[in-house]
């Protein structure tokens, strides 16, 4: 159980965000999430949270801005009180082959998925050495571990992840801070609602045969954020139906 802890998930509004809210709520964690703008989603998310009894809090935060993130986990500690697990999970496509792609496309992605999360991986930092204690999550993606055509910048990000995983849980060991990545393969939610039209291709790809749903990846990511994973860091651990193994 979570119970007395605060978990903050950023891009918390919607899909896989907001089945992580709503699991690590159900295990008793107080739920803070940070989402881009979508007020009508946040308010439903904030609502399913404090139905499980728990406490909740939402903040629009561009993640990919370090003053605006800097301001918004001042805010959010001092109203929830502190920070025990830290769920990275914000994130962004711009999908284009490499050749037609600008910099502004790649640019965009990096910002939000890599950069933002180590802006707030900043922010908890200190908190966390102090505590010696603390639980980072980064949503990463088998496109960084495998590539995917048209995901250049997308892949970069995600791979970015996992090299700054590894090396956060090198540095924090010591100070009993874990740092793991969860690979979702495809997922159903608003971001591959767009694919519909190659399901049935992509369905071939994966030997289990179908999408995953967000609360299967929440439960992994509930599972990292107990003390059940307390001797799990620098892992990767893919979620894909066996696509990429
Ligand atoms: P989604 O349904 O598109 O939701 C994205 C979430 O991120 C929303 O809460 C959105 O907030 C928030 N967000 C976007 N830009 C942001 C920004 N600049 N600052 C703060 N919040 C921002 O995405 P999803 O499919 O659930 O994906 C969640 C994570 O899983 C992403 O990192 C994605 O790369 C990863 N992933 C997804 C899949 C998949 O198949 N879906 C597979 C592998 C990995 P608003 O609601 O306010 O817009």
């Amino acid at each position: 159980m979570l119970n007395g802890q605060v978990a903050v998930v950023t891009g918390g509004s919607r899909g896989i965000g907001r089945a992580i809210c709503l699991e690590l709520a159900g295990r008793g964690a107080d739920v803070a999430f940070l989402c881009a703008g979508n007020q009508d989603a946040a308010r439903d998310t904030l609502a399913a949270i404090q139905e499980k009894g728990v406490r909740g809090a939402y903040y629009l935060c561009d993640v990919s801005d370090p003053q605006a993130v800097a301001q918004t986990f001042r805010t959010l500690t001092a109203e929830m009180g502190t920070v025990d697990i830290l769920v990275n999970n914000a994130g962004i496509t711009r999908d284009k082959l490499a050749l037609m792609m600008t910099p502004q496309d790649f640019d965009g992605v990096l910002d939000v998925n890599l950069s933002g999360a180590f802006y707030c991986i900043k922010q908890v930092l200190p908190l966390f050495l102090k505590k010696r204690k603390g639980k980072i999550i980064n949503i990463t993606s088998v496109s960084g571990l495998t590539g995917n055509p048209g995901q250049c910048n997308y892949a970069a990000s995600k791979a970015g992840l996992i090299g700054l995983t590894k090396t956060l849980a090198r540095e924090m060991a010591s100070r009993n801070v874990t740092c793991n990545a969860v690979a979702p393969g495809f997922v159903e939610t608003d971001m591959t609602a767009t694919l519909a039209g190659q399901k049935e291709t992509l369905l071939d790809q994966i030997p289990l045969h179908r999408f995953a749903k967000p609360e299967e990846v929440a439960r992994l990511v509930a599972f990292l954020a107990s003390p059940d994973a307390d001797y799990i860091t620098g892992e990767v651990i893919r979620i894909d139906g066996g696509m990429a193994m």
